[in-house]
C-alpha cells in the first residue's frame, strides 16, 4: 500500500473522479481512500436529506436550499450542479488548502460539475470510473430490488449520458475488478510507487 510520508511524486494536483450511478463508484473509492491515506477527499456540500448511515460532515456536508445559495453567490464553491432535484457542490477553501500543503485532491461528483472544473482549473485531471459493459450496468441498476422502474430507467437515461461524454476525460478506468480499478486510480492520481520506474 501507499503509505504517508512516503517519497514525493511529482506535483499534487486536483483529481475529478466521475462514472455513472452503478458503476461502483463508493467500492473504489473506498478502497482507494484505504491504499492512499495521503489522498484529500473533498467533502461536497448538497441539499439532499442525509440516507441512512450518511453523517453530517463525513459523507456531505447537508444544508437547506438558502444556505447552499448563499455559497454560491460568495464564490465558496469550486463547482456546483443540480443534480435529481437537489444541489451539490464542492468547497473551494478545503480543496486549495490540500494541494497547496502537498497532498493530492481528489473530488467525486457528476459531469456537469467536472465540466466547470475543466474550464476553471485546467491543470486538474478528469478520470472517468466506466462499467465493464453496458450490459453489467444495466444489471447492476436493475438488481437494486427497492429502486422502482421510473427510477432505474432515470438513472440508465442519466448513464448513457455521462458515458457519452468520456470522451472529455484525460483517463477512463474500467471497474471490471476493484483491486484492479484501485491500483489503475493510484497511479494516475498520485503516481506509480516510489522507487519503480514509469512502465
Ligand atoms: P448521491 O446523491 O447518490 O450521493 O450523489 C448523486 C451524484 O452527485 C453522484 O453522481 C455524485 O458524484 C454527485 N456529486 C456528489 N457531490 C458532488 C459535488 O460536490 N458536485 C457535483 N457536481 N456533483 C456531486
Amino acid at each position: 500500500g501507499v503509505l504517508p510520508g512516503s517519497a514525493p511524486r511529482g506535483t499534487p494536483r486536483l483529481t475529478v473522479v466521475s462514472g455513472p450511478s452503478g458503476v461502483g463508484k463508493s467500492s473504489v473509492l473506498d478502497e482507494l481512500r484505504e491504499q492512499a491515506p495521503e489522498i484529500y477527499f473533498s467533502v461536497s456540500v448538497t441539499t439532499r436529506p442525509p440516507r441512512a448511515g450518511e453523517i453530517d460532515g463525513v459523507h456531505y456536508h447537508f444544508v437547506g436550499r438558502e444556505e447552499f445559495e448563499r455559497m454560491i453567490a460568495t464564490g465558496e464553491m469550486l463547482e456546483y450542479a443540480h443534480y435529481a432535484g437537489n444541489y451539490y457542490g464542492t468547497p473551494r477553501e478545503p480543496v486549495e488548502r490540500a494541494l497547496e500543503s502537498g497532498r493530492p485532491a481528489v473530488l467525486e461528483i457528476e459531469l456537469q460539475g467536472a465540466r466547470q472544473v475543466r474550464r476553471s482549473m485546467p491543470d486538474a485531471q478528469l478520470v472517468m470510473l466506466l462499467p465493464p459493459s453496458w450490459d453489467d450496468l444495466v444489471h447492476r441498476l436493475t438488481g437494486r430490488m427497492t429502486e422502482d422502474p421510473e427510477v432505474v430507467r432515470r438513472r440508465l437515461e442519466t448513464a448513457r449520458a455521462e458515458l457519452a461524454a468520456r470522451s472529455e476525460f484525460d483517463a477512463t478506468v474500467v471497474n471490471a475488478d476493484v483491486r484492479k480499478a484501485v491500483d489503475e486510480l493510484v497511479r494516475l492520481i498520485v503516481g506509480p510507487p516510489a522507487g519503480q520506474s514509469l512502465s
